[in-house]
């Protein structure tokens, strides 16, 4: 049996609706459905999470929800008619409105539009619903509990009729709804897979599967036709937006693959995600991804190396700051952590550097915002001399100044700290020197 995720985009019209029907019925494994909220028609469209996101907020300022869900109405019931469905959307539409109201968080109002799509997927197939708020759990402290989860999820092992599940979100000990961080209908598909056994997790989205970098920054990228789980945690936590970065946690226990699928051209056969890629033609580099939005703190300390418990005091400050730390690159005698910009929101910046100076006295600190960083990843880079190289001369033909480096212990990554303003130019250098 085959789980099969269907993202914003291929729910975002009766069109794309009718082309997932069809992929579907075209291979009687398909029995197994995840549905995300409708998306983007057209790039200046608004995903429906966004919508509702912005109907709760709507609601914290005047304590009316109608004028934003007058659209998310318009839309679903447009929807339910184009599809000739006989549904009462509004009836649901009502419920949705009334629940928000008395809402204390925005999740409830966020996890709509997976439910709501859910149920449109399930009349058009044929196809039974089962609410993600019965099988997906969350523990009292908000983490998500994998093992109720799966035993949960996996009474639903051997259907015939076929199943569709809302993406997103599940529910709390209280009952009330918790959503996982956008783009969590990817986690959602990987979970029912591996509670089902499925044979292989299909990821449609409106791709020809993984491509070596993202297509919105270099024209046309090179197609990756199979990428192992680390490569793919590596990529996706880095910012290549195309599966969410948590996805391969539940598949990687039974090793299920991930193929990531076009709805808009079902007959590419896409990319494939595995527990190994040994055996396949490895590239050099296998893909490239980054992300703006970043902040070092830099420290220099002459002798800092031989000082015992010298990091141990600086990564306490920042723990109880409550700030989560990305990578440490150090030197001899220079230490540099990179943060989220996220963090600083709200943070006195100045008390923070007075702590980390009452903490270990260096003989230099400085604080850097918004830093993009890139990293370049691949099981072949270990084997092959010459990356480094290739990579730092590009940036340096591109004219980029590199503010930070940092390689995994693993040579599974080089990560480059650039500024922002050179982001965009630093992909397409490093795309080039590797790919063209
Ligand atoms: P869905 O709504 O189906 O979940 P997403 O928008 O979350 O789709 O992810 C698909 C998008 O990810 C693509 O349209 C593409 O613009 C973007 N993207 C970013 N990096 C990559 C990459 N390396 N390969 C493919 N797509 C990428
Ligand atoms: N609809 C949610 C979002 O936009 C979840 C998803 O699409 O995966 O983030
Ligand atoms: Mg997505």
């Amino acid at each position: 049996m085959k789980v099969c995720k269907f993202g914003g985009t291929s729910m975002a019209s009766a069109q794309s609706i009718l082309n997932v029907k069809s992929i579907i019925e075209s291979d009687s494994e398909r029995k197994y459905v995840v549905v995300s909220a409708p998306g983007k028609r057209f790039s200046s469209d608004i995903k429906i999470t966004d919508m509702l996101y912005g109907a709760y907020e709507e609601k914290v300022e005047t304590g009316s929800c109608r004028y934003k869900m007058a659209i998310i109405r318009e839309r679903f019931v447009n929807l339910a008619k184009d599809l000739n469905l006989d549904i009462d959307m509004n009836k649901y539409i009502d419920e949705v409105e009334e629940n928000i109201l008395k809402s204390t968080s925005p999740d409830y109002a966020a996890s709509r539009g997976e439910y709501l799509s859910a149920v449109i997927m399930s009349a058009v197939l044929g196809y039974d619903m089962v609410d993600a708020g019965d099988v997906i759990k969350f523990k009292h402290d908000g983490t998500f509990d994998s093992e109720l989860t799966n035993d949960l999820v996996s009474k639903y092992k051997g259907t015939s009729k076929g199943i569709v599940f809302p993406g997103f979100y599940g529910r709390m000990p209280d009952k009330s709804i918790k959503t996982f961080t956008r783009g969590g209908s990817d986690f959602t598909g990987a979970i029912i897979a591996r509670g089902v056994k499925a044979k292989v997790y299909e990821n449609w989205t409106d791709v020809n599967g993984f491509l070596v970098t993202d297509p919105r920054l270099v024209d046309n990228p090179c197609h990756i036709e199979v990428l192992s789980y680390e490569e793919l945690r590596e990529l996706s936590y880095m910012g290549a937006g195309v599966l969410h970065p948590d996805s391969i946690f539940p598949v990687q226990i039974d090793k299920i693959p991930i193929n990531i699928r076009n709805t808009f051209e079902p007959n590419h056969k896409g990319t494939f995600i595995l527990h190994s890629t040994q055996g396949y033609n490895i590239p050099k580099v296998t893909g490239i991804a980054g992300r703006k939005g970043n902040t070092t703190i830099s420290l220099k300390k002459a002798m800092m190396n031989s000082e015992i418990g010298f990091c141990r005091k600086v990564l306490s400050v920042l723990e109880r700051n409550g700030l989560s730390v990305e990578h440490v690159p150090t030197g001899i005698d220079t230490m540099s952590i990179v943060l989220s910009d996220k963090g600083f929101k709200g943070l006195d910046e100045n008390k923070l550097v007075d702590d980390i100076r009452g903490a270990v006295n260096p003989d230099h600190i400085e604080v850097t915002h918004s830093l993009a960083l890139i990293a370049v990843v691949g099981h072949g880079m270990a084997n092959s001399r010459g990356v480094a190289a290739t990579l730092f001369t590009a940036l340096y033909k591109a004219g980029v100044n590199v503010r930070m480096i940092d390689q995994g212990s693993s040579e599974l990554n080089i990560i480059v700290g650039v500024e922002e303003k050179d982001y965009n130019a630093s992909i397409k250098a490093i795309y080039n020197a590797f790919f063209n």
